[in-house]
């Protein structure tokens, strides 16, 4: 007999690469502080009744000597450290098709992915006819996906969608067109892996965008969506923000700066 936290999963962010920078870099309108403020790169595990599902696929060695970003734990290592063989996860979510969070593109042999039908449409149409929206994507990546869509391995969405009890999809666009955050019901309420619809807290805090941006409205009304989906401030997580390593605890001893829970509260 099901009992009634058959809704309630684990979350993890594992990071696995790193990115120094400064301020001027991750803001539209730039930054009058000029400051060092780092990127982190992660990707991220829900764990529950449902199984094991991944949330994008991160990018490799190869990639981070291409773009200048310094791996700092391969992704399928981050993975197994908290107990996650790559090669047997079935449902791998990827929230948009960007180089960081959709390469690695074997190493979920037996995953069905899933996407926004909106972003493979925009990874592969009109607007790639221009250099300067193709500046975040990746050939390869992207003929991996279409690849993996012959191949029957894609499940497509659209818009709001459940995946299980507990995890929905939901289109948010604005950074890429089809760019979709998961919600997730832990034992904390509702958590919101935002990915790149909000990269560091001071966007959604602050209602500023990052540079790397299809539409800006719909970044900004993104973040009103987010809010409303997330219990609280506190239980929204951005896709790129050092500060999500420190405010949260280690999944397990040894894993401090790399796995972190997200099902649990941060530090105040
Ligand atoms: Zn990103």
């Amino acid at each position: 007999m099901a009992d009634t936290l058959d809704d309630v999963h684990e979350i993890f962010a594992v990071r696995y690469a790193h990115h120094d920078r400064q301020s001027p870099e991750n803001f539209l309108f730039g930054d009058p502080h000029d400051i060092l403020q780092p990127l982190a790169y992660f990707v991220w595990v829900i764990r529950g009744p449902h199984g094991t599902f991944v949330v994008d696929t991160g990018f490799d060695e190869a990639m981070a000597n291409k773009r200048g970003r310094t791996i700092v734990r391969p992704v399928a290592e981050g993975l197994q450290s908290i107990g996650v063989k790559p090669d047997e996860v079935k449902d791998v979510i990827v929230t948009h098709l960007h180089y960081d969070h959709c390469g690695n593109h074997d190493v979920f042999p037996k995953a069905t992915y899933h996407l926004q039908d909106t972003e493979i449409a925009y990874a592969t149409g009109r607007y790639m006819a221009h250099q300067v929206m193709r500046i975040p994507f990746e050939i390869d990546d992207v003929i991996a996906m279409v690849r993996k869509v012959f191949g029957g391995r894609v499940q497509f969405h659209d818009g709001t969608e459940q995946l299980a009890p507990g995890i929905t999809l939901h289109k948010i666009g604005g950074h890429s067109k089809g760019l979709q955050c998961v919600r997730v019901k832990t034992k904390r309420g509702y958590v919101v892996l935002a990915s790149d619809a909000t990269h560091l807290y001071d966007h959604i805090y602050e209602g500023r965008v990052f540079p790397v941006t299809f539409n800006v409205g719909d970044v900004l009304e993104g973040y009103s969506t987010i809010k409303r989906m997330a219990d609280s401030l506190d239980h929204i997580v951005p896709g790129h923000d050092p500060a999500v390593i420190e405010k949260y605890p280690a999944a397990a001893p040894g894993l401090e700066k790399f796995v972190v829970r997200l099902d649990v509260p941060p530090r105040a």
